[in-house]
């Protein structure tokens, strides 16, 4: 192990609790958390900002920013800086838990119990009727075990992961451009170089707040920023420019900008003419997209459009660079991939994508949303991003994995698809790391299908609500209590290394499904580190090749993004400044037509929801609500609406709002505001019960990427009774 500083530890104790392997760093800190800290990532969002783990005088753990990470630089956000209160047995899962029978409640159990339980009931049923569900919080390490457990054990085809819900859409319309999906394709630092960003449907003074370092260098350089957002977030406050469509228009939006950018020359023909094909097709696509006609579809003013496209075509002439940046707000939604192809096709008619401090990049969400997403528990592919009805990546990893590529399945459902088949095709499901019940778009739909399971096992870190309904809870390992590798949203790798043991009885994900796979017959390894040594051959000339990247190599301190493998060793921070990923090495365009959100308002629900984050909470809200600081700071759901609105219908700050979708009904507080669109409400996505935002969602699905629509469906709205009548 590298260790830096000017001591060494092996093992010091907290509150009962072991750190092992314990990094000494030299920087000053203060003494009451000196000097036992390790030196690893944040469990939460992509950034994966750098801290140190450290135990206090007191005995207390505790996390601080690593000034040294040049992603962070030091900065943690709430979240971030409270990880370490997650690590207390009072917030989480200590013991396996078993329910006898349905409708009897969970009651501990051994271990030998639980693990034999769960292979009994997978031996019991054919392949096809067992699945598995993952998560994009999944170190690379446990997302690749988890498929080669799907495939090569229990041989179903049937599993997905929640990273569906977050990247699908980006992902495809980036395969589809590039040849190749990496988040961004250039560091995080380089936004503090480019000249103009256009970031659409990000609020990271929320969700990522210490990426904001960047933006603002970048601005205090002479940057220009433009934000679109139906809600004047606090992102949008710090632009230059704010846009605030009507949600769902994002597609006509940038075909506007780009009919703009093609009308007024902005085009870098050049670049066009030498690095793209299909320029032609959407030229002809984007005819009709003129501003005044995308004002009345979006409700952007025309002027605005002319205002982004001459910003980014004068940064991009300048040499300066300009980016396009899209999140979950512009993706997440029934065209969502043609939507990103529409922002791609803009990036490429300026010339940005391969230049300097330029190009087209998702903001990955989930912490390991990239690496969970490349090395197969995804529907449709295996190791390496290799594609699973590919007949030489069968092969390929069929030898890695020494079975039979015959005996490999071929594609499964996606994710929304998989949860649907719950109760039917498939009666047992294994869920890791992941919080269906809360995540899921028609959330009361899914909590039924999950409910009428025969048998459904969670393994988790906290009894999360889909936890509670299951009839074995596996209790698993932390960030801090194992190492694995994550994959940022640059694509550079990280190794988290394990720094404290594990409560006696908790598990690592590794060892639970090597638990199960050895009563089933078949033998997967608990090493991290040779685990992630197998994935890399397994990867070795896949698209996604981590073949020349070991945990070795990372805990020497070496800096590697993928692809890096034969004749890449040193990685690539940076992609296509030679050639794109495709097989002629050109980017292609691809021509996309508005035709409206799949869910339109009508005389009965007559209003948009758009669902989001809020600043101290996590996806699901399930490890976040249990800590205390984050949960007093954000302690409940709520219902925003513009001033006009709300009053229109009688409601005032804190009335509490019944919100109807044609899935069900939520309630909540009002917040009343005046930065949010007058036709539009808005709803957090972190809470179970009444205020449940995702028991409205829309599960209409993107055909190509399998993205549901949870950005934009009709709701009506009713005040519902004062504050605190629904508690
Ligand atoms: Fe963790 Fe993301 Fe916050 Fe950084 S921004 S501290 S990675 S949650």
């Amino acid at each position: 192990m590298r260790r830096r500083g000017n001591a060494q530890d092996k093992a010091a104790t907290s509150g009962g609790r072991t750190l092992v392997g314990v990094e000494i760093r030299s920087e000053a800190r203060p003494a009451s958390v000196r000097p036992k800290s390790v030196a690893t990532h944040c469990p939460y969002c992509a950034l994966q900002c750098g801290m140190d783990l450290a135990r206090s005088a007191d005995d207390k753990l505790s996390v601080t920013g690593r000034a040294d990470f040049p992603v962070n630089e030091g900065a943690l956000c709430g979240k971030g800086a409270a990880a370490a209160d997650l690590l207390d047995p009072a917030a989480r899962l200590t013991a396996p838990l078993l329910r006898p029978a349905k409708g009897e409640p969970l009651r501990e159990a051994t271990w030998d119990e639980v693990l034999t339980r769960v292979a009994r009931e997978f031996a019991d049923r054919g392949p096809a009727q067992v699945g598995i569900f993952g998560g994009g919080g999944l170190t690379n390490e446990k997302a690749y075990q988890l498929g080669k457990f799907a495939r090569a054990v229990l041989r179903t085809p049937n599993i997905d992961y929640n990273g569906r819900f977050c990247m699908s859409s980006a992902a495809f319309a980036q395969n589809r451009a590039f040849g190749i999906d990496r988040g961004l394709p250039f560091p995080v630092r380089d936004l503090r170089a480019t000249g103009a960003i256009l970031l659409v449907g990000a609020n990271v003074a929320d969700t990522m707040p210490p990426i904001l370092q960047h933006f603002t260098a970048q601005r205090e350089s002479g940057g220009w920023l433009a934000v679109v957002d139906p809600r004047r977030t606090r992102t949008a406050e710090q632009a230059d420019l704010h846009l605030q469509p009507l949600p769902g228009t994002d597609l006509a939006l940038a075909n506007g900008l780009l009919h703009v950018v093609l009308a007024e020359g902005h085009a870098d023909k050049a670049y066009i003419e030498a690095r793209t094909t299909g320029f032609e097709d959407v030229r002809r696509a984007v005819a009709g997209y003129w501003p005044e006609r995308v004002e009345r579809l979006t409700g952007v003013p025309a002027g605005q459009l002319r205002a982004v496209a001459q910003r980014l075509s004068e940064s991009a002439r300048s040499g300066r660079g300009a980016m396009i940046l899209t999140a979950r707000g512009s993706e997440q939604h029934s065209d969502g991939a043609a939507t990103v192809s529409a922002w791609i096709n803009l990036a490429l008619a300026l010339g940005l994508p391969g230049r300097p401090h330029s190009g087209y990049a998702p903001l990955t969400g989930q912490g390991n949303g990239q690496g969970g997403r490349e090395h197969g528990q995804k529907a449709d592919q295996l190791p390496g991003y290799r594609k699973i009805d590919d007949p030489a990546a069968r092969r390929h990893v069929a030898a890695v994995w020494g079975v039979d590529p015959d005996s490999l399945p071929g594609p499964g459902p996606s994710a929304v698809e998989l949860l649907d088949k719950c109760g039917t095709d498939i009666t047992a499901l294994l869920v890791m790391g992941s919080n269906p019940l809360i995540s899921t778009p028609d959330a009361s739909r899914v909590e039924a299908r999950l409910r009428s399971l025969e048998f459904l096992v969670v393994a988790d870190v906290v009894l999360s609500e889909t936890a509670l309904i299951a009839d074995v809870v596996l209790p698993a390992a932390q960030w801090a209590e194992e190492s694995g590798t994550m994959t940022s949203l640059e694509g550079r790798v990280l190794l988290r290394e394990r720094a404290l043991k594990p409560p006696r009885e908790v598990r690592t994900d590794l060892e639970i499904l090597a638990g199960v796979a050895s009563r089933l017959g078949s033998e997967l390894g608990t090493d991290p580190e040779a685990v992630f040594e197998e994935l890399g051959r397994a990867s070795a000339g896949g698209t996604a090749d981590y073949s020349a990247i070991s945990h070795q190599r990372l805990r020497a301190g070496e800096e590697l993004f993928w692809p890096c493998g034969e004749g890449r060793r040193a990685g690539t921070p940076r992609l296509f400044g030679e050639r794109f990923h495709t097989a002629d090495g050109r980017a292609r365009f691809v021509a996309v037509d508005y035709q409206g959100a799949a869910e339109e308002p009508d005389a009965d629900y007559p209003y948009r929801l758009t669902t989001g984050r809020v600043l101290a909470q996590y996806q699901s809200g399930a490890q976040t609500r249990r800590v205390e600081s984050l949960r007093k700071a954000a302690p409940e759901p709520f219902v925003e609406l513009h001033a006009d609105l709300a009053s229109a219908h009688g409601i005032a700050e804190g009335t509490l709002v019944t919100v109807t979708s044609r899935r069900g009904t939520a309630t909540a507080p009002a917040r009343v505001t005046r930065s949010i669109r007058p036709d539009t409400v808005f709803m957090p996505f972190h809470w179970p019960g009444a205020g449940r935002a995702n028991t409205l969602t829309n599960p209409a699905l993107d055909p190509n990427s399998k993205m549901p629509a949870f950005k934009v469906c009709a709701v009506r709205i009713e005040a519902a009774g004062p504050a605190g009548a629904n508690a």
